[in-house]
């Protein structure tokens, strides 16, 4: 998905405005993997393969969500809050 477009998304709870975050583009400058969050409602809509996660709650899966968001964390978490997984 382009930023562009991306960029015309709001929330679908309140209608306010998504922060976004990048982490991987292709070279058209398409996003693969990202981030949007709601300023307002702090509610988290993960792009994952180019395509924003944007289910009312209900119908989202936490744990399929939650495993790319663990492992963006570590990725692209800046290096001094990266923590180094147990052995
Ligand atoms: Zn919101």
């Amino acid at each position: 998905m382009r930023t562009k477009t991306i960029e015309k998304l709001c929330c679908p709870f309140d209608k306010q405005d998504l922060k976004l975050e990048v982490f991987v583009k292709d070279t058209d400058q398409n996003i693969l993997e990202g981030m949007l969050s709601c300023c307002s409602c702090d509610r988290k809509y993960p792009i994952v393969h180019g395509v924003p996660i944007m289910a009312p709650d209900e119908y989202r899966q936490k744990e399929l969500e939650q495993p790319i968001i663990e492992q963006w964390k570590l990725e692209f978490a800046p290096e001094s809050n990266r923590q180094l997984p147990e052995i």
